[in-house]
């Protein structure tokens, strides 16, 4: 089922101008650790560290955490204290790193220092809620799914793709109306167009490349 006006075409149409808004913009974090390393467990880390965190600030952070720790078996061997000051300032930094600690440390005594490629064993993990596994399972893993973000969830509803009042249903409905194939880029995509137009409190409405396809479903205050 789709809402009224949000065809297939016009979802590609969608994703073809994101693409292009996105050449102009400064690289995500993730998607940068996904270039750099192909690797599930720097997305997983990385993805941790991001949650309530600038992208900004994630980076760094993640790159002072990996300079000490490349892999679960390494980064057990640190202590709280040492991967909360490698991540400071990110937002909770003392409870992820917790969470980092016992992360990598489950991944070596449970899945012999590996990443599970599955969302039920990613879900079990701590620090890691359906954002986190999706979007290993997608960068990490190439198998479909859909990361929903405070941004991906705000620009869904108001572009008015889905109608929805929490994440997981933004991810249900979006399952039903977006293509397969643009499960996984759907969430760089939106997250790009949302850290540089599509702001949460006032978006930066004129001159918008969307404006023709935007339903501008709750915005109330806008540029
Ligand atoms: S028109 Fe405004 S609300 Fe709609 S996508 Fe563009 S910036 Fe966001």
């Amino acid at each position: 089922m789709r809402l009224a006006g949000w065809t297939e075409a016009r979802v590609y149409d969608l994703a073809s101008r994101l693409e292009e808004f996105r050449e102009g913009c400064r690289v995500t974090t993730l998607a940068e650790v996904e270039r750099a390393t192909r690797s599930p467990f720097h997305l997983l880390v990385s993805c941790i560290i991001s949650l309530r965190t600038k992208d900004q600030v994630t980076h760094a952070a993640a790159q002072r955490l990996f300079r000490l720790a490349q892999s679960p078996q390494t980064m057990a061997d640190l202590n709280e204290a040492e991967i909360a000051l490698a991540i400071y300032p990110a937002g909770f930094y003392r409870t992820k790193a917790a969470q980092l600690k016992q992360l990598a440390s489950r991944l070596c005594s449970d899945y012999d220092g590996m990443v599970p490629e599955c969302e039920e064993d990613l879900l079990g993990l701590p620090g890691v809620g359906r954002k986190t596994a999706n979007l290993v399972l997608g960068l990490g893993f190439g198998i479909p799914a859909i990361c929903v973000d405070t941004h991906v969830h705000r620009i869904s509803n108001r572009l008015g793709i889905v109608d929805s009042s929490n994440p997981r249903q933004t991810e249900l409905q979006l399952q039903q109306r977006i293509p397969r194939d643009l499960w996984i880029p759907i969430n760089d995509l939106l997250v790009t167009f949302g850290q540089n137009r599509c702001h949460p409190t006032s978006p930066r409405c004129s001159g918008c490349p969307l404006t023709d396809l935007c339903a501008r479903v709750g915005v109330t205050r806008h540029r």
